[in-house]
């Protein structure tokens, strides 16, 4: 375990198995963190927050960006490691998953030395202070970025962190702590405790010397940590599933907005908090679509990694097959193993899909395209809309105007207009049971802070 800017050996002696998704062969493990380990990661936090709190956000800035040169110096390594314990392709695992998190530091080593923590109302001075000690629970779907992604702010902000990682990629996680150990960052300011969710995480989300967890993951854990972090009166930020929808326009131009699309979903083998899991076309365009979608799902046969894992692929096996049961028309895919050692999963599209079905409600985090068909504009909008989740999408419209006033009323928290690209700098989270709070840029930032007003 990272505790308190030292390697040190868990408390007990549990183990967890990582394993490669593309050859199912553990190649690594890494201890299973007990109450224990937590306990002493906290306590490390704790202490190493007066003097972090205090540092000059500027200074903290400079240690942020220590900190991505330090990771960068471990680019490659970092980029073999996604891959081994993501099964993310090479050329991907190094132009996003190292790529972004890079990015991500930048912003805000900047964004420490130029925001304002202080302001005057009236007769007042407002400070923006760090929440206290982070407890930052994450997936493994976007590994290093869904850590820094907390992290950094949280860094920035003055606050301090213990980071317990998921189970089936914890190694990234230690490479960024090495990276904080290289960068020179305080004893205690960071620590990583490894383990399972249901005992290292569920410690670190209930201890009292945490003040706010952050979480990334599925809705049903979310719903728990919301509850306990209720209970506790602690801050909480959630950042949960998705089933966004890519809403294709009249005027559009067809051909890219499903090329883009599908490309989007393929990307990570589906395993995309916000992919665009659902296509809505107009009825006159249905045809025409589909066939598109199913060119364009063939160009990535080849190219798609595995699924995470056994269960991640068993689960995804099963909304095909739901699909197909709920009358969904198969257009290329399925659930058979296209090939074998590995939890490959084809790329997979239905067509004829209806808005009641499995399908098109649950996030299946696989490589599989729903595509919808509706009527009008307020068809469209009402079958975007009937989920209960809203956290990405993407419209198209031959004049963006139309597009820009569709998104208005798209409950959702993050949209692309007309193929806009991501940005790191934007706020990224859930409307409804997508989550709550804002990742990334200044928002992402607010997350960690808190105000006290001194009057005058
Ligand atoms: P998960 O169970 O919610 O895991 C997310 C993180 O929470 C992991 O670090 C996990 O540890 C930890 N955790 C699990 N139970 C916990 C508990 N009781 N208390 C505290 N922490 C706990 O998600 P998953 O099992 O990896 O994936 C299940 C589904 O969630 C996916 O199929 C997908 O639909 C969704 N998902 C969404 C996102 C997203 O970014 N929105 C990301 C990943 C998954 P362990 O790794 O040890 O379980
Ligand atoms: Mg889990």
């Amino acid at each position: 375990m990272y505790i308190d800017g030292e390697w040190r050996p868990a408390d007990g002696t549990g183990t967890i198995s990582v394993v490669d998704p593309a050859t199912e062969m553990e190649f690594a493990r890494v201890p299973a963190g007990t109450p224990v380990d937590v306990d002493a990661a906290v306590r490390a936090a704790r202490a190493a927050l007066p003097g972090w709190a205090a540092t000059p956000p500027a200074e903290r800035g400079a240690r942020i960006a220590a900190l991505r040169d330090a990771l960068k110096a471990q680019e490659a390594e970092a980029a073999r490691i996604v891959t081994s314990e993501l099964g993310a392709p090479p050329g991907f695992s190094k132009a996003v998953h190292v790529a972004l998190p890079l990015r991500v530091l930048t912003s805000y080593a900047e964004l420490a030395a130029s925001h304002a923590f202080e302001e005057k109302l009236g007769n007042s001075t407002v400070f923006q202070e760090p929440v206290g000690v982070v407890g930052a629970i994450t997936p493994w779907n976007y590994p290093l970025h869904q850590a820094v992604a907390k992290v950094a702010p949280a860094l920035a902000a003055g606050c301090t962190v213990v980071l317990k990682p998921a189970e089936n990629t914890p190694l990234t996680a230690r490479v960024l702590a090495a990276a904080a150990h290289d960068a020179g960052l305080p004893a205690g300011v960071f620590n990583v405790v490894t383990g399972l969710g249901p005992v290292a995480g569920q410690a670190l989300a209930a201890h009292e010397g945490v003040d706010m967890v952050s979480f990334t993951g599925s809705t049903a854990v979310g719903r728990d940590i919301g509850a306990s972090a209720g209970a506790a009166v602690k801050r909480v930020a959630l950042e949960l599933g998705g089933k966004s929808a890519n809403v294709i326009l009249p005027g559009a131009d067809l051909a890219r907005a499903v090329n883009v699309g599908v490309a989007q979903l393929m990307a990570n083998s589906g395993q995309t908090c916000h992919a665009w899991s659902r296509m809505l076309v107009h009825a006159d365009e249905y045809d025409e679509a589909v066939a598109l979608a199913e060119a364009a799902a063939a160009k990535y046969a080849d190219r798609v990694g595995p699924l995470v894992s056994a269960r991640q692929r068993d689960r995804v096996r099963g909304y095909i097959d739901q699909g197909v049961a709920e009358g969904a028309r198969l257009v290329t895919g399925g659930s058979d193993a296209p090939r074998s050692p590995g939890y490959y999963v084809s790329p997979t599209v239905f067509a004829d899909v209806t808005p009641d079905m499995t399908i098109a409600q649950e996030e299946i985090f696989g490589p599989v395209l729903a595509i919808l068909r509706y009527r009008d504009e307020d068809d469209a909008l009402r079958i975007a809309n009937a989920t209960v989740y809203g956290l990405g999408g993407g419209v198209w419209a031959g004049d963006e105007a139309e597009a820009v006033a569709f998104a208005r009323r798209m409950d959702t928290g993050q949209i692309d207009i007309n193929g806009g690209r991501f940005n790191p700098l934007a706020p990224f989270g859930g409307y409804k049971q997508s989550g709550v709070g804002r990742e990334l840029g200044p928002h992402g930032l607010a997350e960690y802070l808190q105000t006290k007003s001194l009057q005058f």
